[in-house]
Order: structure tokens, then sequence, then C-alpha cells
């Protein structure tokens, strides 16, 4: 069983390599809803998160994520970096937390269950309010459930994959009421939202990094 560490930072790896393909994508989807720089905001963080990975690759889990955190936090900018930046430290600070006995796929529940009471806290949002958490928190939602039924990490990332997507698929449908989308109010109809299909993506690329790990 490879370290707690090493996975999350070869996932983080993972996602810093392949979600800048996505930057036009994102912008074009902020385009509809924002001002169209999700994507480069995006590309900020993972700029953030290999100069963190890269100073120090061989963190613990909990000091890894609070370095990550915070190196997003101080560069990302706009409303999504600042909270990415601090779901990455409340999943650090829940890191520290959590009782060691549990298995390592409860320990990734609870991580992603901590990032969304932050990014609920920190942007006043709610689920149904268009924003990333209407993907991270059927997430973390899934991959309890997974975790709770005697699944792996792999397993319990994959679920949380899938909600995100069926989660940030269903934000179309939403009217906004968070952020800049908040502004549009009805006009926001018809359109996803980028900070849910980002963080969707994300848990895709950390499933299929997973799963070619030789995690189960
Ligand atoms: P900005 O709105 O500053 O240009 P980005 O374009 O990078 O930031 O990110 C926009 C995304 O951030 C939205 O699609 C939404 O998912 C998320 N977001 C914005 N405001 C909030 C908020 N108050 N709560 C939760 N998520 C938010
Ligand atoms: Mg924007």
């Amino acid at each position: 069983m490879t370290e707690p560490a090493a996975v999350l930072a070869g996932a983080l790896r993972s996602i810093c390599m392949e979600l800048p393909n996505h930057e036009q994508y994102l912008n074009e989807l902020d385009s509809a809803l924002g001002d169209g720089d999700h994507g480069q905001t995006i590309s900020r963080c993972v700029r953030a998160i290999e100069g963190s990975l890269d100073a120090a690759p061989d963190l613990a889990l909990p000091a890894g994520l609070f370095a990550a955190g915070r190196a997003v936090v101080a560069t990302a900018g706009g409303a999504s970096g600042a909270l990415i930046g601090s779901a990455l430290i409340a999943a650090g600070r829940a890191a520290q937390s959590s009782p060691r006995a549990q298995s390592d796929a409860r320990q990734a529940a609870d991580l992603l269950a901590a990032a969304g009471r932050e990014v609920a806290a920190r942007g006043r949002a709610a689920p149904g309010d268009k924003t990333m958490l209407d993907a991270l928190e059927p997430a973390a939602a899934a991959a309890r459930r997974v975790a709770d039924a005697g699944g792996s990490v792999a397993e319990a990332i994959r679920g949380a994959a899938e909600a995100a997507e069926r989660g940030a698929a269903a934000t179309g449908a939403m009217i906004g009421r968070a952020g800049r989308a908040g502004r549009l109010g009805e006009r926001s109809l018809g359109h996803d939202d980028p900070g849910a299909v980002s963080t969707a993506l994300m848990l895709r690329i950390a499933a299929e990094y997973l799963s070619g790990a030789g995690e189960p």
C-alpha cells in the first residue's frame, strides 16, 4: 500500500499535467456566466501547486496540503483561487485530525468533506447555488458511501468523480446565487458552472491516476 502522502502528490502531479489542457474550455464556460477567466485561474492554481511540490516533494499528508493550499491562496487570485486554496488547507486540517485507524478511503472522504464545508462557509454558498460546491458536495458524499462500504481509495475517488460530473451537469438547470453568476439571475440558466466543471475534471484526472497507479 502506497503512503497517502505519495498518492496525493502523484494525483496532484497528474492534475497539474492535464488540467491546463482544459484552460480554453473553462474560459469559454466562464464567458457565459462570468468574466471568461476561470481557465486562467485554474492554470495559475496548477502552477502554484507544481511550485509547492517542487519545493518540498516529500511532505507528510497535512503539510503537503497546507503547502499547496497556501501557494494557491498566495498566487492564484480570483474567487475560485481563494476557495480552492482554502479548501486544500481545510483538507490539510482534516488530515491532521482524522483518526489513524480508519481506512485510506475514509480519510479521502474526510478530506473531500472538509474541502466542501470550507467552500460552503467561505463562499457563503449552498448546494443548488450553481457553484463548484454542486460538484464537490455530492463528490464527498459519494466517496463516503464507497468508503463506508469497504471500497478502496481508487474506488472512492472514482465514485466522487462520477458524482461530481453528474453534479456539474446539473448546474446548467440552476439559477446562479453566488459569485458572478449570481448577478445574472435567470439569465444564468442553460450554462454549466465553470467551477463545478473544473472540480469534476480534477476528480476525474485523480481517479484515472489512481486506477493506473495500481490502487485497486
Ligand atoms: P472569478 O469569479 O473571480 O472570475 P473564477 O472565474 O476563477 O473566479 O471562478 C468562478 C467560479 O468560482 C464559479 O464558476 C464558481 O464555481 C466559483 N465561485 C465563485 N464564487 C463562489 C462562491 N461565493 N461560493 C462558491 N463558489 C464560488
Ligand atoms: Mg471568472
